[in-house]
């Protein structure tokens, strides 16, 4: 089978990666050049615990926070543009979403492991994330909600943490460095034979229920199935199919520090009560992460928001000194109002399919995303099969 697709972020490339092991053709399109990647302004965690810790969860961002004194901000503007996406975010999105998405991140730590296994390429891969609280109570209660282990301030402090009342200690879950897992992915694409158009925008040519070509720039591209793999931009691409999905991207901030050799954490974690993500990935790179704002595609974070970020570190991290940022980066979730992914057949068509909406997850969900959805393109499981509760997944729900 020939197979086109859209978005080479993780989760187009975990796609690509699963369908040509199964011997299919694959050409990956992306609008970025081959310089310029995405998926790699996050913070590299794979901790599928997160899908359901109530700190953290739509109904936090949607009920707590709206302003933009905390790392959460939902402009005016957007939700106006946007009511159906909030009404839904409202009505469903505030429970039952906790399962589906634990079961796909569970399942996608067995298919990462087996993706390191095989590709044997050093991504910075380390074990154990730590979930930090400066309310000690916070801690004991998502350590229990995530099956944890509680560690106390005093073993905290010497993970390089302080001003902290206690964690949830993650012993199975990981991070890795973003942007050697994506030259591990690209790299791995090119020895099974895979085609990169790359820096060019896609658009797909359709007619009655079959998309016919895929237009990319000067060139048209023609498969036997087309896959929209296109994170945020994915409810864009899909529109011209007349399928319009309730999906909004989420911009975040990654920045990275040389640290010269001097080790900040020794423990890759999540300050729960201000979003940050803390991962030192060797001797000499540290990531901070944070935000998540609603704000459409803006690509800009303002000085006084940098400034908010860089004050977090030197509040939680003893050993932050006075590090500058080397690099930095605006990344975008793409969010659907009810958490879950859309993992499927694109409702009213016989070829298209679409894996996206992992939002604040999908480093972590993106293999088991990919795999459910190259299952589908094969035809080997039904589009929507309840058996394996990916029902919760399907591109049709929001109709
Ligand atoms: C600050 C931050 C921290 C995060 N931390 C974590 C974390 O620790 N763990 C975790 O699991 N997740 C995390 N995430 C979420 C994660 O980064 C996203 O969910 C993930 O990047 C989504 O991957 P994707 O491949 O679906 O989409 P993207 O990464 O957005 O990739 C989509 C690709 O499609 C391309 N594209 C779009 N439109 C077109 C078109 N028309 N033609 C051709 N190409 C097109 C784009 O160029 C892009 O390369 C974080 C996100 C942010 C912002």
């Amino acid at each position: 089978m020939k197979v086109v697709v859209v978005g080479g972020g993780v989760t187009g490339m975990f796609a690509a990666y699963y369908l040509l092991k199964d011997g299919h053709s694959v050409t990956v399109v992306d609008e970025n050049s081959q310089n310029v990647p995405t998926s790699v302004f996050n913070a590299g965690l794979i901790m599928p615990s997160a899908g359901a810790l109530p700190t953290i969860g739509l109904q936090a961002i949607l009920a707590s926070y709206v302003g933009r004194s905390g790392p959460v901000y939902i402009s005016l503007a957007e939700v106006l543009r946007n009511l159906k996406w909030f009404r839904i975010g409202l009505r469903k999105g505030l429970h039952g979403f906790e399962g589906p998405l634990t079961a796909l991140g569970e399942s996608s730590l067995a298919l990462y492991s087996d993706f390191f296994d095989e590709v044997g390429m050093d991504v910075d891969h380390q074990k154990g994330i730590v979930s930090l609280y400066r309310n000690k109570e916070h801690a004991k209660r998502a350590a229990a909600i995530s099956k944890a282990r509680f560690v106390d301030a005093e073993e905290v402090s010497r993970m390089g943490f302080r001003n902290i009342g206690g964690g949830a200690y993650l012993e199975d879950e990981s991070s890795v460095n973003p942007f050697k897992l994506f030259d591990a992915l690209r790299g791995e694409l090119r020895k099974l034979g895979a085609e990169f158009v790359l820096g060019r925008r896609a658009e797909l040519i359709a007619t009655r229920g079959h998309v016919a070509s895929i237009r990319a720039g000067d060139q048209t591209l023609t498969a036997d199935r087309y896959l929209v793999a296109a994170g945020s931009w994915s409810a864009g691409l899909s529109e011209s199919l007349g399928y319009r999905v309730p999906l909004l991207p989420a911009r975040g901030m990654a920045l990275i520090f040389d640290t010269g050799g001097r080790e900040v954490v020794t423990v890759s974690a999540l300050l729960e009560d201000d979003g940050v993500g803390v991962t030192q990935h060797n001797e000499s790179t540290l990531r901070l992460t944070s935000f998540f704002e609603m704000v459409g595609f803006k690509g800009e974070f303002s000085e006084k928001r940098r400034e908010w970020f860089l004050d977090r570190a030197k509040q939680y991290l003893t050993n932050f000194g006075d590090l500058k940022p080397s690099e930095a980066g605006v990344g975008f979730r793409p969010c659907t109002p009810d958490q879950l992914p859309l993992l499927g057949a694109i409702p009213g068509y016989d070829n298209a399919f679409i894996a996206t909406g992992n939002c604040r997850l999908g480093v972590t969900l993106a293999p088991a995303s990919a795999s459910i959805v190259r299952f589908m393109m094969e035809g080997k499981a039904e589009p929507v099969s309840g058996d394996k509760g990916w029902s919760a997944f399907d591109p049709a729900r929001f109709r």
